[in-house]
């Protein structure tokens, strides 16, 4: 192929024609529908860059998609959308950035070194399969493996635990194509901010292309789960902090009507033996007795404690173990379709902001279950939830907490006021929202929140100055500060569901 910029935009809109498709886009939820004006699934670094081009020329916005799982409009425009899954694969890079042209490495595991290097659209699922197979696994992973590594990491998707920061501190080196056509490789010695911004870029600061992280030997957990009460959790401060030190990777699942916590405790086994959990019938519980009660909750919400009260005994209450890989233990089944909202508190304040919580959520019937609370090691990054720099202080460890609304067979159901009640909760111990999931975090809030947001936008100015990948959702939470209650769901083309 000759200079991209010499070919004609006849030439262009040809080899892109055919990677159109005209599908309406929806989320994982099914809580946003998108009809953008154009979407893409390009196969290889080539097509994409043609993509890129041709946006550039009509100055267009393109964004950046993997399976869409987010529960925002995060991953969605009203102009082109790229999706990313085809691109799966590893294939050789040429790195154009200041014409130094230098190649990737066409290693996919590099068991020496303990690295994996993939192309963006990859599935965590079929990561994990291929690093299995060859002695290997992701250090941590959240509770799926059915979204892309490229949005996992623009988001810093996180798991849980004490030792643990979000997937993205894995990361060693990126490629990434920006928005002038060139293809950059960044790591901590390389284009460091830009690599930092990338790791939770929320798309905006290129596309990335392929990504090496850091893995390490596959190993088996062996979980225990401990159902309590609350109030045995939460019995002393101390006691709670313990409880995250006791194992690798600790989560907890919390209803509060019924006022229990399952704790769950994972340790690494070595051991080749799998054992599975005595009883599993979780799927059709949610989908045969919850979902039923959930709709009829729906209209008579005074059922909520019954409801919350059966969820706990069949489904949370059992003491159990099982010993499996990893990530099989990491993940698991999600339920229900559903809106959500998670949060990250600074670890100083976790603990009363719990107490907090549970004061609203005991007699709150509008509220679903579990909520999953969960930690992570603090990071660096410039708009990681966990990044260390809080606003008063450092710190060294975040506690996410998430809330959710089912939707029991996809109706409508009513969810905002109770996430602005969690959310004006977690806003007085500091707490920052997951930027994949729904939130009403403004400009100003971000900017008070977040000390690197600064370095972010220079980020954005320096490689991206004409905006080709910001979208609303950039627009509503990190740039334009607008009067509106409702700041989720404001763009004519990007609808939500519910109310
Ligand atoms: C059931 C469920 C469980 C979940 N569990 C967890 C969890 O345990 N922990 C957690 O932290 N999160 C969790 N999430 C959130 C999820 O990990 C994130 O929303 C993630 O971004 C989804 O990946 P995706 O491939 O669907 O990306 P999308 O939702 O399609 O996109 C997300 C962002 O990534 C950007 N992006 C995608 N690909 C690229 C690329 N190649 N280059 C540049 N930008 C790109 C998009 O522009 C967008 O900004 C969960 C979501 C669901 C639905």
């Amino acid at each position: 192929m000759g200079r991209i910029e010499d070919i004609s935009d006849t030439e262009i809109n040809d080899r892109i024609s055919v990677l159109q498709s005209t599908n309406t886009l929806n989320n994982w939820a099914k809580t946003f529908v998108a009809t953008p004006e154009r979407i893409y699934t390009p196969s290889s670094v080539t097509d994409l860059q043609f993509i890129i081009e041709a946006a550039r020329r009509s100055s267009v916005r393109v964004r950046a998609m993997g399976v869409w799982h987010s529960p925002s409009d995060l991953a969605c425009c009203d102009e082109w959308v790229v999706i990313m899954t085809r691109m799966n694969s590893i294939e050789e890079v040429s790195i154009t950035y200041n014409s130094k042209p230098t190649t990737l490495t066409n290693v996919q595991i590099d068991k020496e070194s303990r690295t994996v290097t993939v192309q963006s659209g990859t599935l965590l699922k079929d990561m994990n399969e291929a690093l299995d197979k060859n002695g290997l696994a992701i250090p941590i992973l959240g509770s799926i493996s059915d979204q892309t590594i490229g949005g996992c990491l623009a988001t810093a998707t996180h798991g849980s635990g004490y030792n643990h920061r979000s997937m993205s501190s894995y990361v060693r080196s990126l490629s990434l194509l920006l928005s002038s056509g060139d293809i950059v490789l960044c790591s901590r010695e390389q284009h460091a901010d830009l690599f930092n911004a990338s790791l939770c870029s929320l798309g905006a600061t290129g596309v990335m292309l392929s990504v090496t992280m850091d893995v390490e030997e596959k190993f088996n957990l062996h979980e225990i789960t401990m159902p309590m009460s609350f109030a045995e959790y939460t019995s002393s401060s101390s006691a709670w902090l313990d409880r995250w030190q006791a194992a690798p990777y600790v989560k907890a699942f919390w209803i509060p009507q019924a006022r229990g916590i399952s704790l769950m405790q994972s340790y690494k086994s070595f051991e080749k033996r799998i054992q599975k959990p005595s009883f599993s019938l979780s799927a059709t519980i949610f989908s045969y007795l919850l979902q039923p009660l959930l709709l009829i909750k729906k209209y008579i919400p005074g059922i909520a404690p019954l409801v919350s009260n059966l969820a706990w005994r069949y489904l949370f209450s059992t003491h159990q173990q099982r010993i499996d890989k990893s990530y099989n233990v990491f993940n698991m089944d999600c339920g229900l379709l559903q809106y959500t909202t998670e949060w990250a508190v600074p670890m100083s304040g976790a603990y009363q902001c719990l107490l907090d919580l549970n004061d609203w959520l005991v007699n709150e019937n509008d509220v679903d279950f579990p909520l999953e609370i969960r930690i992570s090691k603090a990071d660096d990054i410039f708009l990681s939830p966990a990044n260390s720099h809080t606003a008063h202080k450092d710190e060294s460890h975040f506690m996410w907490i998430g809330l959710i609304k089912y939707k029991p067979y996809n109706c409508r159901v009513r969810y905002r006021r109770i996430f602005r009640t969690f959310e004006d909760i977690l806003r007085k111990y500091g707490g920052r929202a997951h930027w994949a999931k729904h939130s009403t975090q403004t400009p100003q809030e971000v900017g008070q929140k977040y000390r690197d947001l600064p370095k972010f936008m220079d980020v954005l100015n320096k490689y991206d100055a004409d905006g080709m990948f910001r979208n609303p959702f950039i627009d509503r939470h990190l740039i334009t500060e607008k009067d509106d209650s409702f700041r989720d769901f404001k763009h004519h083309q990007v609808e939500a569901y519910g109310f």
